[in-house]
Formats: structure tokens, C-alpha cells, sequence
């Protein structure tokens, strides 16, 4: 067996926000291409990879197939501009005795050689093989935003790389689409318009291609969770409204501050700006600034997040205990959750109160002040404008 790989790795990655190519994108401390080119080279059957790239990815290419030791079998070309015309020249490139050639996706590179293997011994057999995975969503035509039609979903399927196929067909047929001007999405779809029949080999639904930030793991995007901690206390006195989180409290005391003592909203302000390394409310809100005087603190909180946003940060959740000896607070959670909910701008199910007495003991169990400790996580957010050009 005489088997050559076409590796198409000229894609520029616009989707994934970068101006380099994507398959040079880290993954697990490699190059995303690293992957599917040790994968291949370690095939007795392989002879040789032709890596099709953009011609200003040729130098770190090359160097990238230097550093992996494969540079007996592994070059580099410069690509088209489609895909289509850059699998055509890696045909080209090939040896003229290459009898099986592997067509692979640089973007892909969780194929296992399992996966490999199978649909090698297929080609064999049919000629002409491509991995895919049948469909789990339900796929509609829509025509001008409105569903026009609601195709059978157990017919279709998923189609993946590698793509393998006997060299002088798929050669062929590259060369009758050349002709015609015919242009395909995929190898196979140039077969089936000369009526070849293509095998379909099961793949996996992992063997995904990295097309936006979401498909690389978490770290590989710079997204870290980070954590902030917030801590407040206000003393309880009569004659003020008691206002927890936004919501006025029916009680005989209220919390004395120069904003409105809101002790909660505090504690969540302080564990947002600590979790973005934004320092503290008291410098971003001091309280010799007259403006700030009986202010209403979810006000407060809402300049916070905007802070937050600039950061380009999201939060993930929040855990908020308050401590008091009276009143009740539970029947004011849920108003309570609401109105972080919606300044946080996370859902209601990503926010929790405690509440809780502290046993009659020290300033909280003689009733002369609240409490309020605030745990936060955030999160780079991945829909920004900087990650989806639109
Ligand atoms: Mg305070």
C-alpha cells in the first residue's frame, strides 16, 4: 500500500477572531495541526503528507513539521484560493505512484486512529469513503427567515474528514471539476456528480473542526474563572428603611450608611470588583462624595457591572449570606434574586441567598448591625465583539 495524505490547512480562521491560521491555534500546548500530522505520519502505510497552507504560514509550518521530527515525510505548498483548489495542487504534489490518498482537515484534530484505520479498510473496499455521523438536531430549509420545509432527519448525516479515496479517481475527478468549473464543499461531492458512489464509514461526534473559540477548551480561549470575595457590615439603627438587595423590608430598624446601608449590595459590589481586580467600593464610590449621599445601591452595583462589561468579563454565578438576627428574610429571597438577576444579567437559577441568625452572639445577635458576605465567579465573555466579527 502506497498511501499519500493531502492535509488543507489554508483556512484563515475569521470565524475564530484570530488573524492567524486557526490550525496553529494552541491546544493542550500544541499546535492544532500537530495533531492530525503525527496521527497520519505514524502510519507504516503512509508515505508521505503534503500540508497545503497559506503562503505567509509556510516558514512556521515547516518549522512545525521540523520541531515534530517529521521532516522526511511531511512538506509544505502554498494553497489556492478555495479549498477545493489547494486539495487539487496537494494531488498534484503527491508522488506519481501514490495508489490511496488521505484528504484530512488541518481544523480537525480529535480523529483517532481507530477512526483512521476503519475508514482505510473501507477505502480498500469502496474506493471512496468519507467518515460522518448521522444528525442529532433537526435540520430545516429556511427561506428568508421562514421555515419552508423540514427535512427527514434519518437520512442525513454529518459529514467529517478524512476523506479517502483511490488516488487516480479522486484525481480525476478534481480534474473534470477543473474543466467544468464545477466547485464542491467537500472531495466526495465530486464523485457524486460523476455518479461515483462514495462510502459512508461511522465517525465520531467528537472528531469536531475547531471553527469558533467555543470548539477549544476553556483555557486555550484565556478564559480563567475568576473569584472575588466581598464583605460588609452596617450598623442597625431606627428611623431607616431597611433595604436589602434592592428590597425595602417592613422592619422597626434600618441600616445607617451614606448611601441607602444596603450591606447585601455592597458585598456583592465588593466580591465583583475584587473577582475583575478593580479594587474596592470605597475607592470607586467614596463616601465623602456627595453624590453618593442616600444613594439607592443597586444604582451603585449597575456602574459596577458596567465596569465589569468593559472588562470584557461576564459572571457565572453568585453566592450571597446575610447575616441577621431579625427580621425574617425569606420571604423576600426570590424579589430579592430578581433584582441581582437582572443587574448581574445572569439568570435567576446562577444567584443564591442564605440568610441566617448567628445564635444570639456578638453585634449581629444583639441586633446593632447586618452583615453581608458575597462569593462571585466571572467569566470572559465569548460573545464580545472581539471574538465574532459578524
Ligand atoms: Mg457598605
Amino acid at each position: 500500500m502506497n498511501v499519500g495524505v493531502v492535509i488543507a490547512a489554508a483556512g484563515s480562521g475569521r470565524r475564530m477572531g484570530s488573524a492567524g491560521n486557526k490550525v496553529l491555534l494552541p491546544l493542550d500546548g500544541k499546535p492544532i495541526l500537530a495533531y492530525s500530522l503525527q496521527l497520519f505520519a505514524a502510519f507504516d502505510v503512509v508515505s508521505e503528507i503534503i500540508v497545503v497552507t497559506r503562503e505567509m504560514d509556510l516558514e512556521v509550518v515547516d518549522q512545525l513539521i521540523d520541531a515534530l521530527g517529521l521532516g522526511s515525510i511531511a512538506r509544505t505548498i502554498p494553497g489556492g484560493k478555495e479549498r477545493q483548489e489547494s486539495v487539487y495542487l496537494g494531488l498534484e504534489a503527491l508522488r506519481e505512484d501514490t495508489e490511496w490518498v488521505i484528504i484530512h482537515d488541518g481544523a480537525r484534530p480529535y480523529v483517532t486512529r481507530e477512526l483512521v484505520e476503519k475508514a482505510l479498510q473501507d477505502c480498500y473496499t469502496y474506493k471512496a469513503v468519507t467518515l460522518g455521523v448521522p444528525v442529532t438536531d433537526t435540520i430545516k430549509v429556511v427561506e428568508d427567515g421562514i421555515v419552508a420545509e423540514t427535512l427527514e432527519r434519518s437520512t442525513l448525516w454529518s459529514i467529517q474528514t478524512p476523506q479517502i479515496f483511490s488516488f487516480s479517481l479522486i484525481k480525476h475527478a478534481h480534474q473534470k471539476a477543473k474543466q467544468s468549473g464545477f466547485s464542491a464543499t467537500d472531495d466526495c461531492m465530486l464523485l457524486e456528480k460523476l455518479g461515483v458512489p462514495v462510502h459512508v464509514t461511522q465517525g465520531s461526534y467528537g472528531n469536531i473542526k475547531i471553527t469558533t473559540p467555543e470548539d477549544l477548551p476553556l483555557e486555550e480561549n484565556g478564559v480563567t474563572t475568576m473569584i472575588g470575595l466581598g464583605f460588609d457590615v452596617h450598623r442597625l439603627v431606627p428611623d431607616r428603611e431597611l433595604i436589602l438587595c434592592g428590597v425595602r423590608i417592613p422592619y422597626e430598624k434600618g441600616l445607617l450608611g451614606h448611601s441607602d446601608g444596603d450591606a447585601a449590595t455592597h458585598a456583592v459590589m465588593d466580591a465583583l470588583l475584587g473577582a475583575a481586580a478593580l479594587g474596592d467600593i470605597g475607592e470607586m464610590f467614596p463616601d465623602s462624595d456627595p453624590q453618593y449621599k442616600d444613594i439607592w445601591s443597586i444604582l451603585l452595583l449597575r456602574q459596577v457591572m458596567d465596569e465589569i462589561s468593559k472588562k470584557g468579563l461576564v459572571v457565572s454565578n453568585l453566592d450571597l449570606t446575610i447575616m441577621a438576627e431579625r427580621p425574617k428574610l425569606s420571604p423576600w429571597k426570590d424579589q430579592m434574586r430578581n433584582n441581582l438577576a437582572e443587574v448581574l444579567g445572569v439568570a435567576k437559577n446562577k444567584i443564591n441567598i442564605k440568610a441566617t441568625t448567628v445564635e444570639g452572639l456578638g453585634f449581629v445577635g444583639r441586633e446593632e448591625g447586618m452583615a453581608a458576605q458575597a462569593v462571585v465567579s466571572l467569566r470572559k465573555d465569548l460573545n464580545a465583539s472581539n471574538c465574532h466579527p459578524s
